[in-house]
């Protein structure tokens, strides 16, 4: 099957008209985050010259315009992951929403001797919180390791998840080298030991990777700015079995019932977690965002665009005949469904890699991912990265081989 051409047009996107050092801009970030539509930067400035106002305090017409819209993107986006509206939190991202589970979840549910099963693919945002409940709780960290071909070890994962597991936290797709993880296996370990779940969706979800109907987790956290949403929009999924289990993890107007001087009570989910005037603007662009996505491609259509572009630089780079680079990325994997390739560029710093790319106007990433102990587990200080999404296409993918290739004849 020929590969497709990129789905969203590039046309839709005012930035991917820029030009870098001179060169046209080959945006290969996205796994940091997306470019956002003409209709996603419009729906925000129409709200602010239209709709601004406060949400559920106005009883005035655009206090209710700006409740309706929230309430409406609260809505379209439980719908596009497949929940219902009140299990989904607005937060300002993957990071507030995990630590948002640690503090109205799991501090409150842990105790010593408990432990918490994570994987060495986590991203910092889907670690430090469990180390910060470990510290306060005397709960225990676990790390489920990855196999030869750098995917979770789902052997240790099923000897990790034991009686004490109270709780798994681990990611759909890492960000830094693409492993995709069977969450419906993790879940029925979880399952079966009774353990809470859940999953860091971040790389997931801006895929249309993610149908809560059949994915049996209790919590799942995403961004929006991944999605070609704002920043500063994000989700948190919390099952409505857990609601009972929460405490409000931040207290103010907009989350209470009735307050009295000593004492107040609390609205139920989810404004429970949503304490003070909330990202309307950002959650407006984000419903926008979700319906450019659903109109414009299928999951099947995206991973086969991002897939093929993977495979296309895997097998560009394979043509040098040389091991100068080294592909970090389960390829198999990659070319099968994923949207991202890691490599090194072997005896060359990543930050200098990425530097000359970056002169030929192509973005990529290069560090340690915000995965640090995940690169001293792989043995690597740091290395590149390339990302695709929609507006991705087969010439951004030949730019930067043939760079690549120039660099290293340089
Ligand atoms: N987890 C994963 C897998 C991610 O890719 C990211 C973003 N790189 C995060 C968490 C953190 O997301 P944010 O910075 O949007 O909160």
């Amino acid at each position: 099957m020929p590969l497709p051409m990129n789905i969203f047009d590039k046309k839709d996107f005012p930035i991917l008209a820029r030009q870098v050092h001179g060169n046209p801009l080959a945006y290969l970030d996205n796994a940091s985050t997306t470019q956002k539509p003409r209709e996603v930067i419009d729906a925000v400035v129409r709200f602010y010259e239209w709709s601004n106002a406060n949400t559920y305090r106005g009883v005035h017409t655009l206090g209710e315009e700006a409740t309706s819209l929230y309430e409406q993107a609260r809505a379209q986006i439980a719908a596009y992951i497949g929940c219902k509206p009140n299990e989904l939190v607005f937060t300002s991202g993957t990071t507030e929403s995990i630590n948002m589970v640690a503090h109205a979840w799991a501090l409150n549910h842990l105790k010593e001797g408990d432990e918490i099963v994570l994987s060495v693919l986590e991203h910092h945002a889907n670690l430090l919180p469990w180390q910060h409940v470990a510290q306060k709780t005397g709960a225990h960290l676990r790390f489920i390791p990855l196999n030869e071909q750098l995917e979770l070890d789902m052997h240790a994962a099923q000897e990790l998840i034991g009686t004490r597991t109270k709780f798994v936290a681990i990611t759909h797709a890492s960000n830094a080298i693409g492993t995709h993880v069977d969450i419906g296996r993790i879940a029925v370990m979880a399952r079966a030991v009774g353990a809470r779940i859940l999953v860091d969706a971040a790389q997931t979800v801006p895929r249309m990777g993610v149908d809560l109907r059949t994915m049996d987790v209790d919590f799942l956290a995403f961004s929006g700015h991944k999605m070609c949403g704002p920043t500063g929009i994000g989700g948190l999924f919390i099952r409505e079995s857990v609601h009972r289990e929460l405490e409000p993890f931040m207290l103010g107007g907009g989350m209470v019932f009735s307050v009295q001087q000593e004492v107040a009570s609390f609205m139920p989910m989810p404004q429970l977690l949503e304490a003070g005037t909330p990202p309307i603007a950002q959650a407006v662009g984000l419903a926008v965002a979700a319906r450019y996505i659903e109109q414009h491609t299928t999951a099947s259509e995206l991973q086969r665009l991002e897939a093929g572009l993977c495979r296309r630089f895997i097998e560009g780079i394979e043509t040098f005949n040389n091991d100068a680079i080294r592909i970090i990325t389960p390829t198999a994997e990659a070319i099968e469904r994923g949207h991202m390739v890691a490599f090194e560029v072997r005896g060359i710093h990543a930050h200098d890699v990425a530097a000359y790319l970056d002169r030929q106007g192509i973005a990529v990433r290069a560090g340690n991912h915000c995965a640090q102990p995940l690169a001293v587990y792989l043995g690597i200080s740091s290395f590149v990265r390339v990302s695709f999404y929609g507006y991705s296409d087969e010439t951004e993918v030949d730019r930067l081989v043939a760079a690549l290739h120039a660099f290293l004849k340089a």
